[in-house]
């Protein structure tokens, strides 16, 4: 893994020939990792629950990789044991995992209902942890792998009326150092990614509120909100073979949110 000096190349952050899996792919953060991973040279298997997925499958096509699609709801357990092994079927390997589904629900914190946590909790945390189990097993046999999680300024902060994203993303960053120690034995790195503030379907009810979008937009250093391309930089390098000393770590990347 340690590199000398004349081992370094622009090569490393290269993912030719790698095989990755996003869930959430069809839209917003997932799309843009998707198609940043197959501009890097990956092929995909893009995991969606909708029949929404026409998009993403073209742009990765027309980066001229491979994507499988495979539709599954991740709040249901049971799915998660297929998605590896349909993977494995079509591609017989997995270099990458990228675990982006997630969702929210906001209501204030005494109102907060029961289905609306298990919701949340079920998506955000759970189905990341399951996927994870099932592709480090692969991985462990591969000796090689990367999984990365996608976290959020919510794995850092508390904020308000959305208590299970907030205990979710703190789980997350939690689940990336857990596995982190565990499996560094096997050659498999385990990092996240915290996205900023991005233009997506998730933040459509906070846009449309015009104080609360001020407010936020008024704190971000960079003075905008993100586009899912923004982060397409961080998942290659996390993906790749520039980031294998690179381990458990939580990377920011929100226009210097959490600097302010
Ligand atoms: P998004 O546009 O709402 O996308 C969420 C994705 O997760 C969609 O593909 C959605 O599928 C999928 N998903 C939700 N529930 C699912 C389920 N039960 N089974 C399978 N797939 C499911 O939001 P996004 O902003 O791109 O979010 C992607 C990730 O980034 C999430 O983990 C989110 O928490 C995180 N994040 C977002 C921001 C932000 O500012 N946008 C900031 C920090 C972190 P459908 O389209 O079928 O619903």
């Amino acid at each position: 893994m340690a590199l000398e000096l004349n081992d370094f190349s622009l090569d490393l952050f290269s993912l030719d020939g790698k095989v990755a899996i996003v869930t959430g792919a069809n839209t917003g953060l997932g799309q843009g990792f998707a198609v940043g991973l197959a501009k890097a040279g990956a092929d995909l298997f893009l995991v969606t629950r909708g029949d929404n997925y026409h998009e993403t499958k073209e742009l990765v096509e027309n980066a001229g990789r491979r994507a499988v699609v495979f539709q599954a709801d991740l709040a249901d357990r049971s799915n998660i044991k297929e998605i590896v092994a349909k993977c494995m079927e079509v591609f017989g390997k997995i270099d990458i995992l990228v675990n982006n589904a997630g969702t929210i629900r906001r209501s204030p914190i005494l109102e907060f209902k029961e289905e609306d946590w298990d919701a949340v909790m079920n998506v955000n945390l759970d189905a990341a942890y399951f996927l994870s189990q099932e592709v480090a097993k692969v991985m462990a046999e591969q000796r090689s792998g990367k999984i990365i999680n996608i976290a959020s300024m919510l794995s850092f902060q508390g904020g308000k009326f959305i208590p299970p994203y907030t205990a979710s993303k703190h789980g997350i960053a939690g689940l990336t150092k857990a596995f982190a120690n565990e499996l560094a034995e096997y050659g498999i790195q385990i990092n996240a990614i915290a996205p900023g503030y991005v233009e997506t379907n998730n933040t459509a009810p906070i846009r449309a509120d015009e104080k609360r979008s001020a407010e936020i937009l008024g704190r971000i250093p960079a003075g905008q909100w993100a586009k899912p391309a923004d982060l397409m930089g961080a998942v290659v390098f996390l993906a790749s073979r520039a980031s294998d000393y690179v381990n458990g770590h939580v990377l920011a990347v929100d226009g210097g949110w959490l600097a302010r």
